[in-house]
């Protein structure tokens, strides 16, 4: 764990968070400012600061990840109606927590990039 790294201390349960859905390696749980009615955050247990360091991820992490994406857009109701992933890296993305997570978003038209 990172010291003070937020989604670390979610992740681990040091600060409590009803999660979505977990498995072994990652949790999913509401984003605390949601951008859509379906906004879920999947998040490694363990600590990698961004997408740029996914490659130094076990692959079994990244698998899981994946699969609890795929299992929350079910889970959610919004497999069928469409769904965004997303992940922000760095200043020119926004990126404002440096433990990787993806963000799943749906439940609604989603606008174009802009
Ligand atoms: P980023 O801006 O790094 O792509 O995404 C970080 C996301 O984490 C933001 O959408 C923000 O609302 C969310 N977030 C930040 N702190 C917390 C928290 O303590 N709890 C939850 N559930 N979401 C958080
Ligand atoms: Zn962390």
């Amino acid at each position: 764990m990172a010291d003070q790294c937020i989604f670390c201390k979610i992740a681990s349960g040091e600060i409590p968070v009803e999660f979505v859905t977990q498995n072994e390696h990652a949790v999913a749980f509401r984003d605390i400012e949601p951008k859509a009615p379906v906004h879920v955050l999947i998040v490694p247990r363990t600590h990698v600061a961004g997408f740029h360091e996914i490659a130094s991820m076990p692959a079994a992490t990244t698998q899981s990840m994946l699969e609890l994406i795929d299992e929350v857009a079910k889970g959610q109701g919004i497999a069928e109606s469409g769904y965004r992933v997303v992940t922000n890296v760095g200043p020119d993305a926004g990126q404002t927590v440096f433990h990787l997570h993806w963000h799943l978003l749906g439940g609604t038209q989603l606008g174009g990039f802009a």
